[in-house]
């Protein structure tokens, strides 16, 4: 505990006593836990690690490698910084125009629409996806949306104030530069995002379960879930006959 308390820039820290402390509504006298160093503002042990953890749960874009070290190095404000040069360049790499923010999203992503047939008329230089049902096209327009909002937004908020020097500044910053990428690179969410059957082997499954209870179990899942699976493709496909024939039965 007290080794946590160490800042890694070996700090001058003030003095650990116990102050008078309210959590939850409940009061104490408690050592004061700080999440960064008072003096030097970089995260505290205990803050970087429960940080790594967090990045080891959310996976970022892997081109957003050097922003990530950057915030283990407690430079918030150039993490930030850098996640927004890499979306843009992302942005540039793919759709060949040379311009900067608001324009070039605006560019990269809009298309247009004949609004009588629904054909479109211009295809975007960068197609998040197929561009044909109504949720794909919404999906196309929103993003461009957000990205706009993201450089004109979030990007001038850090260009032109003193607000980006903090972690929870930072951390929705590269959130965002890792989602956009990931679009950017074909993970659509229309495309990606219904129920992908997957096989598994109940074989092996089988094979690979030492408690006979477990494999008892599995043998009545599997014949239950066949048996249920008969019914309701019958009354889906059946006609009224069928019907009335499961009623005599
Ligand atoms: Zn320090």
């Amino acid at each position: 505990m007290l080794r946590r308390y160490k800042c890694t820039n070996n700090c001058k820290l003030p003095r650990r006593r116990k102050e008078l402390i309210e959590e939850n509504g409940i009061w104490r006298f408690d050592y004061l836990n700080f999440p960064y160093c008072p003096s030097c503002g970089e995260m505290m042990p205990k803050t970087y690690e429960a940080v790594k953890n967090f990045f080891a749960v959310y996976h970022l874009h892997p081109k957003l490698d050097r922003a990530e070290q950057l915030i283990y190095k407690s430079e918030f404000d150039a993490a930030a910084r850098e996640s927004f040069v890499v979306v843009e360049t992302a942005l540039r790499k793919k759709s060949g125009l040379d311009l900067h923010g608001v324009d070039l999203v605006n560019k990269a992503l809009n298309y247009e629409v004949d609004k009588k047939s629904g054909q479109i008329t211009k295809s975007p230089l960068i197609a998040l996806n197929n561009l044909v049902t109504d949720s794909e096209k919404n999906e196309q327009e929103g993003v461009r949306f957000m990205l706009m909002g993201f450089f004109q937004g979030t990007r001038n908020i850090y260009q032109h104030n003193d607000v980006g020097h903090s972690l929870s500044g930072a951390l929705p910053v590269i959130i965002q530069a890792s989602y956009y990428l990931n679009l950017l690179d074909g993970h659509s969410i229309t495309k990606h995002g219904k129920w992908i059957p997957h096989k598994i082997d109940y074989n092996d499954v089988y094979m690979n379960m030492p408690n006979p209870f477990d494999r008892l179990k599995l043998i009545c899942t599997l014949r239950f879930r066949d048996l249920k699976y008969k019914y309701f493709s019958k009354k889906k496909t059946g006609t009224s006959e069928n019907h009335n024939s499961e009623k005599n039965n």
